[in-house]
């Protein structure tokens, strides 16, 4: 018998929790494929009530938001956790914030997927999220510090892909017309420059596959995960 002596992966989901399922099914299926036989994932997840981090992000209270993450970062720590992953792009306004509260390392999800796009030998990206991730600079920064050029879409655009995330992906609705319009949208930022698409918000991988985009997608969820899983492993980089 193989003991699984891998790190433990510490989630802060349920924003919402229609990714954090994902991240769960991702994290369990890659340490399956790894180790194979009955291996799965080493996880703690502390999962928030969304409605409360909504009603926080709408009114711009930031701060109080970070409190309440940091509290629940410090809980997984608490726990045994021993990287931690911030389950959602948009909170990652809070990162610094969380990672000043705890003492394990915080695995940054703009990281993971800079990298990918790295390793994918591409420099210019489109970036599809909420409104707080393509208009604010915390997310597009830190891609940016890599090395990246990154291209959102139009003001009308954003408020599409923006009202999608919320009113359907996080509540667990797929809508055909929604996903054609999210093909518009990516089609619009390949025509503007983009060599690629990040699908910054962890639901859009939900409705939008690789079939869906002439330019390579990078679907932040799974590259996350990938990255935990890497680190909780101990395996070798990622070339
Ligand atoms: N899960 C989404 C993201 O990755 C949006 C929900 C949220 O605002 O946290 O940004």
């Amino acid at each position: 018998m193989t003991t699984n002596r891998a790190r433990v992966i510490g989630m802060l989901g349920g924003m919402s929790w229609e990714s954090s399922a994902q991240y769960y099914r991702l994290a369990n299926e890659l340490v399956r494929e790894r180790l194979g036989g009955l291996h799965s994932a080493r996880v703690l997840l502390a999962s928030v009530d969304f409605a409360d981090i909504e009603a926080l992000q709408a009114a711009g209270q930031w701060d109080e938001a970070g409190k309440v993450l940091a509290e629940a970062a410090k809980g997984l720590e608490a726990g045994g956790a021993e990287l931690l992953l911030i389950c959602t792009n948009t909170m990652h306004k809070v990162a610094d914030r969380v990672q000043a509260a705890i003492h394990i390392p915080l695995l940054h999800l703009a990281d993971a997927t800079a990298q990918a796009i790295i390793r994918a030998g591409l420099g210019t990206v489109g970036l599809l999220g909420t409104a707080f991730t393509m208009e604010q600079n915390f997310y597009r920064d830190r891609l940016a510090s890599h090395g990246l050029t990154v291209l959102v879409p139009s003001a009308d655009d954003r408020a599409d892909v923006h009202r999608i995330i919320y009113d359907e992906l996080c509540q667990g609705l797929l809508h055909e017309e929604s996903r054609q319009i999210y093909r518009d949208v990516i089609s619009r930022l390949a025509e503007a420059g983009a060599d690629g698409v990040v699908l910054g918000c962890t639901e859009i991988e939900l409705l939008i596959s690789a079939a869906d985009s002439q330019v390579p997608v990078f679907p932040t969820t799974r590259l996350h995960v990938e990255a935990a899983v890497d680190a909780s492993l101990g395996a070798p980089a990622r070339t």
